[in-house]
């Protein structure tokens, strides 16, 4: 791995390559043609894309209950139980609608409502994701959205990967449907003859997929354009060089573009920790992709302080940052900018990925310095309530026609006087 100082890394900037500009002239055309040909584009972008001829976009019932037979009893198991933990977290995100009389005659207020319908897009090219499932449709079912949807690409043969029918079975998704990429994302926001369109759309995926989320953005809302994932560990010389290198590999796999840097104090421990990487790395199924991410994104930064570690950290804002120095809690009131902090050595990432309970889908790319993890939030709005009686408008009147004539707006200005006592069409007759 890459061994840098901290004047090294600041001259070479972390690199933040995005291909989403690349494919985007491709993107558009798919979601144009998709706006018009509807369910017969789907049906030949899945059989040019995926290599499946599809009669039906939609999964039946049928298919949903045969999955169940499809997963072992022990993965079932495991969908409850991560299930359980993370209704558990995302319960206490629920909001309530609130109220109050700032003073007589004045009620404000917030309505606090779960969107009509949410689509979620779950990656299934090159693997299948169900804890995506999990992260994605318990916060919209917690947050009481009425149509949640799934997209996912079909596997060849034409079916969708059982352990993500059930996933989504067990969440309550309301309807399947076999399609991926962007011309799902376009389906998702514009409609078809089988897919209703939907007012907002989360989840993760490729290139085309993020693109595609970002050129539909404002016809229908979006979660985030998520980038390739990334995991920044800071270790000092005591953390567990095995613990280190594993969780920088576990986050490596993920694919070639994912970011897998560590935050250490001296140039041995940083030697010490790369030997350790690339051993582990020979025993890994997935060697090939993980070797491409570290040795082409993966990189060891030597600080001379915990003032420093914390400076590159925040200018970082990584999606996930691990904390394995001997005292992990000592400076987590200076990160400021992170989607989710580990602490300790026996807080893994893998541990956040299924189980722990808090969301997986993280900003990435630097975002946590302005964006939060996908949360019940995501899936509701809110409304303002407004209610004067005649006293408390006319306490406030003469302001509103004060700022409003300052505006040139004067028929904001007329609205306020024609509601005043004693207004007649030629004014106040006081
Ligand atoms: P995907 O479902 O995102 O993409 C597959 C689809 O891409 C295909 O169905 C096809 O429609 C489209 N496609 C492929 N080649 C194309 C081309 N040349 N032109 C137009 N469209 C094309 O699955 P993927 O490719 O495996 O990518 C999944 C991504 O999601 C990975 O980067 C993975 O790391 C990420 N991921 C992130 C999270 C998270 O929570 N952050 C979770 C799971 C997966």
């Amino acid at each position: 791995m890459k061994i840098l100082t901290k004047r090294e890394l600041i001259e070479q900037r972390i690199a933040r390559r995005s291909t989403v500009s690349t494919v985007e002239p491709t993107v558009k055309a798919i979601i144009e043609r998709v706006k018009s040909n509807k369910d017969a584009e789907l049906i030949a972008m899945t059989k040019k894309f995926d290599g499946v001829e599809l009669q039906e976009l939609r999964v039946s019932e049928q298919e949903i209950s045969d999955a169940y037979g499809k997963v072992s009893s022990s993965l079932l198991q495991a969908l409850r139980d991560a299930l359980e933990r993370i209704q558990r977290f995302h319960f206490r995100q629920k909001e309530e609608s609130w109220k109050f009389e700032p003073e007589s005659g004045v009620l404000l207020g917030q309505q606090i409502r779960p969107l009509a319908s949410a689509g979620i897009y779950i990656p299934g090219g090159k693997a299948s994701y169900p804890s995506t499932v999990l992260m994605n449709a318990i916060p919209a079912k917690l947050a009481g959205v009425e149509r949640i949807v799934l997209t996912t690409p079909p596997e060849t043969g034409g079916s969708v990967n059982a352990a993500v029918l059930v996933a989504a079975n067990l969440c309550g998704v309301d309807e399947i449907y076999k399609v991926g990429g962007a011309q799902a994302i376009a389906a998702l926001a514009y409609g078809t003859e089988s897919i209703q369109a939907v007012h907002k759309i989360t989840g993760p995926g490729n290139a085309y997929v993020a693109c595609a989320k970002k050129l539909v953005f404002g016809d229908v809302s979006i979660d985030m354009i998520a980038g390739p994932s990334e995991v920044c560990i800071w270790a000092d010389e005591q953390s567990n060089l095995a613990f280190v290198a594993a969780d920088l590999l576990a986050q490596a796999e993920h694919d070639e573009d994912a970011t897998a840097c560590c935050i250490v104090p001296t140039v041995d421990y940083a030697e010490a920790l790369s030997k350790e990487v690339f051993t582990q790395l020979e025993k890994m199924d997935r060697k090939d992709i993980a070797r491409k991410s570290i040795t082409g994104n993966g990189w060891i930064a030597v600080v001379e302080s915990d003032d420093e570690a914390i400076g590159i950290i925040n200018e970082l804002a990584p999606e996930h940052l691990e904390i394995m120095t001997s005292e992990p809690e000592k400076r987590l009131q200076d990160i400021h900018h992170a989607g989710a902090i580990f602490i300790g050595a026996y807080s893994p990432e893998a541990l956040g990925d299924y189980m722990a309970g808090p969301n997986h889908t993280l900003p990435t790319s630097g975002t946590a310095k302005f964006s939060s993890p996908l949360g019940v939030y995501d899936f509701m709005k809110k409304t303002s309530i407004i209610r004067y009686n005649e006293q408390a408008l006319e306490r406030v009147g003469e302001a509103i026609i004060e700022l409003a004539q300052s505006e040139q707006l004067t028929g904001h200005a007329q609205a306020i006087q024609v509601r005043r006592k004693g207004y007649t069409n030629e004014g106040l007759d006081n």
